[in-house]
């Protein structure tokens, strides 16, 4: 039987196109170390290459297996800046803040591509990313966004594209404009989860899989971490749980929601097809964001964030059919071969998460749907932190992220009635 992910649903099309993916042992004994990390996607992989770069003795413990949550199943798209565009964040802080959340951002982007080169890490990118309007009244916005970025950013790579343009670049007519980025691009995330998981191993870090943290404990100037296989004990811990954490620490459930996102992958489509000739990546304008891709081999990837139940992957196949045919009515019919999904975290104002939540304990999250190139670098901002500069990561630890309402029992139900407003939003 071909691997299954416990704890996302379906099997990805990346878990069969990424080649081998090397298994790690589990955590077996008491161990001492400098940093112990819990959790085994982008932000704590990276953590754990930079740490042990840097000479620091880190344990990482994963719960299932590298890759198995947002990291290895993502619709792969980089974007650029943060996830709020920058103009928003200007209105929020002044231009001399958001720039300097911008810059980081686009520090993150280049980072990414050097330390994938760097490693031989091949993640099949592509270079492109269209932002489209799926309502009329989004188009001037778009607009005024090119401009922005290119005046007020210093970022010279976004173009506004009218609706011409839009349908010819998406191959289809259903969106009114949209911008053409040519700064940034999209990847294949389960090859660069196990090249990175191989470089932290490769740099001494000591990495585990099927290890579940059951409990943390700060005390006594120590941190204690929990398995049913041993207890780690170190000068720091990284919580890198992000929507998978559940109720393992109480600060980071209160700020990081879960949301399903679901993609599926049709059959190769030929040329004729006329979707989206020139490979670039694609999201539109709705709040439940709508985000699609070409594979290398001409496969779409098409993925929604819309909250239906899932009892089998076949119902995803089924929902992305549709949705894929309201963008292009010629593939109504298309074969989906794989359909899967995911939990995105998300935080209140869609702005990551970063925390010391006890001491000597700092969370890491809540990228809100944005977490492809930030998380892989606040996994290396963290390993800065703990060598002695905590400078970058202190713009993020700065933002203002408030506790979703609700509590504990009420947080959820509270979520799905605000997606469902926004979804209906959307619609209308
Ligand atoms: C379907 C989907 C599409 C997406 N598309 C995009 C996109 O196109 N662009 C973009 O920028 N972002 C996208 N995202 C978001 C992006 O994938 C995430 O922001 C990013 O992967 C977060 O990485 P992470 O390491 O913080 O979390 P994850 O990759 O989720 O890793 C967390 C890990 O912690 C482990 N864990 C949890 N609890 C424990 C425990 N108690 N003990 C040990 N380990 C534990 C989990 O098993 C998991 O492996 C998407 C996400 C999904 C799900």
């Amino acid at each position: 039987m071909p691997y299954q992910s416990p704890i996302s649903p379906g099997r990805s099309w990346y878990e069969d196109t990424a080649g081998p993916r090397p298994e790690y042992p589990a955590l077996d004994g008491d161990r001492q170390a400098d940093v112990v990390i819990v959790g085994g996607g982008f932000t704590g992989l990276s953590a754990a290459v930079h740490l042990a770069r840097a000479g620091t003795n880190v344990v990482l413990v994963e719960a299932y297996r590298f890759g198995d949550g947002a990291s290895g199943r993502n619709g792969g798209q980089m974007g650029t800046g943060q996830r709020a565009w920058a103009e928003e964040l200007e209105g929020e802080y002044g231009l001399t803040r958001a720039r300097a959340l911008f810059d980081l951002a686009e520090e993150a982007k280049a980072h990414l591509l050097d330390f994938t080169s760097a490693n031989g890490i091949d993640i099949d990118y592509m270079p492109g990313q269209l932002s489209v309007a799926h309502k009329r009244r989004y188009v001037d916005a778009y607009k005024a966004h090119a401009e922005i970025m290119a005046s007020r950013f210093d970022y010279p790579h976004i173009t506004f594209m009218d609706a011409a343009e839009t349908a010819e670049r998406v191959g289809s007519t259903r969106f009114f404009g949209g911008v053409r980025d040519t700064g940034t691009g999209h990847i294949h995330p389960l090859k660069l989860v196990i090249g990175t998981a191989r470089a932290a191993a490769a740099a001494g870090a000591h990495i585990f899989e099927r290890t579940p943290a059951r409990n943390i404990a700060s005390t006594g100037g120590k941190v204690r971490v929990t398995t049913a296989g041993g207890t780690v004990t170190a000068d720091r811990c990284l919580i890198a749980a992000n929507a998978y954490g559940g109720d393992l620490e109480p600060v980071s459930a209160a700020h990081i929601m879960p949301i399903g996102s679901f993609i599926g992958a049709t059959v190769p489509l030929g040329a004729e097809t006329g979707v989206i000739p020139g490979g670039e990546a694609i999201d539109d304008s709705r709040f439940v964001v709508r985000y699609f891709r070409k594979s290398p081999d001409g496969r779409l990837l098409f993925g929604g964030r819309e909250i239906y139940a899932v009892n089998d992957p076949k119902d995803i196949h089924i929902q992305i059919r549709r949705q894929i045919a309201e963008i292009y009515p010629q593939l109504k019919d298309v074969e989906i071969t794989h359909g899967w999904g995911g939990y995105v975290g998300i935080t209140m104002p869609r702005k990551p998460f970063v925390r010391e939540v006890m001491p000597r304990v700092m969370s890491i999250g809540g990228y809100s749907g944005h977490g492809v190139m930030l998380s892989n670098f606040f996994g290396k901002l963290y390993a800065e932190t703990v060598t002695g500069n905590r400078d970058r990561l202190k713009l993020i630890e700065e933002l203002k992220i408030p506790p979703f309402p609700g509590g504990r029992s009420l947080r959820a139900p509270l979520l799905f009635l605000a997606l469902n407003w926004y979804a209906l939003r959307d619609r209308i």
